[in-house]
């Protein structure tokens, strides 16, 4: 797929809102909420849009109380917002560049300010920058990739600790490119395998407090992401077993059972949500 240029600062950055044709599926009609997730508050990041929006509204649906956070695209988030409050529950949006560590306890401060609580972390906002070559990854991307895409990680759930307690959950984006790599992204998959290594350390870590970490590792999913990464999508998910690529409705769900009490006996582990692709660990 050929790439986009990386963009120089003030220009506009993969991930910001674009215009896509046919619109995501963020939660499918019939998905029928059952009280999953009632009065808890689910902290996601990068929920404006994609796959972190179809878990906002998931979760919404299952009764939880959501803080929003998202990058620049104030008009997705507001609209996110209108249909959790829609089903009933409470959305506070932050509008934050999580790269900055002191940005990501501000959310913390916020989220407790407002809710008095924080059950759910759900790790998801990234950023993507393909190119051809190793040669032509500056290091101002490099470092942007890392900032972004892993370093908060650290930084919130640091933050997040001290508010959450037994059964309580962590929830990390990874990707099918951190399992077999992507020739195009290997800077991207590089923070991807991070995610991996940092959700099964801390799953460890975690576990006699019995915080449950766990993780998401979608391939090809129509999001904004997408677009406004590569010039040429028309074939973005052809190769998967089943076809095509997944919508953000098909992710959501894979987030709002790690959550639960369903899952109280799994930690440390990925749900493969890539459209049939066998994962060997
Ligand atoms: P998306 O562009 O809709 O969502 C990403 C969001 O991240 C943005 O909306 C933005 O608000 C947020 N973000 C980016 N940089 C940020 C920053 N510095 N501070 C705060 N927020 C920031 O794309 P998506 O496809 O829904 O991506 C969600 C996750 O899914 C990412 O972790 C991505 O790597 C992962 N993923 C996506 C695919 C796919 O095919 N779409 C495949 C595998 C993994
Ligand atoms: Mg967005």
């Amino acid at each position: 797929m050929p790439k986009k240029e990386f963009p120089e600062q003030n220009q506009t950055q993969p991930g910001k809102a674009h215009k896509m044709n046919p619109e995501p599926t963020l939660m499918r009609p019939s998905y029928k909420g059952s009280d999953k997730l009632k009065d808890k508050v689910a902290l996601v990041t990068g929920g404006d849009s994609g796959i972190g929006a179809s878990t906002v509204l998931h979760f919404a649906k299952e009764g939880a109380h959501i803080v929003l956070v998202y990058l620049e695209e104030t008009k997705d988030a507001q609209s996110i917002k209108a249909e959790v409050e829609q089903m009933g529950s409470k959305c506070l949006l932050i509008k934050t560049d999580l790269s900055h560590e002191v940005n990501c306890i501000h959310c913390l401060q916020a989220c407790i300010e407002e809710y008095g609580q924080l059950n759910i972390v759900v790790n998801n906002a990234a950023m993507q920058f393909p190119q051809d070559s190793l040669l032509d990854i500056t290091k101002k991307q490099l470092h942007k990739t890392f900032e972004t895409n892993i370093y908060p990680y650290f930084y919130l759930t640091k933050a997040a600790l001290e508010y959450l307690t037994e059964g309580d959950t962590i929830i990390n984006t990874s990707s099918v490119t951190a399992y077999r790599g992507s020739e195009h992204l290997v800077d991207y998959a590089s923070t991807k395998g991070a995610i991996v290594g940092f959700t099964r350390s801390l799953s460890a870590q975690l576990a006699s407090k019995k915080i449950r970490v766990n993780g998401v590792a979608p391939g090809p999913i129509w999001t904004p992401l997408i677009p406004s990464s590569f010039d040429d999508i028309s074939d973005f998910g052809q190769d998967t077993p089943l076809g095509r690529a997944g919508q953000p409705s098909e992710v959501g769900p894979a987030y709002v059972f790690l959550a639960s009490e369903d899952n109280s006996y799994i930690t440390g582990q990925f749900i493969h949500v890539n459209g049939g692709e066998i994962i060997g660990s």
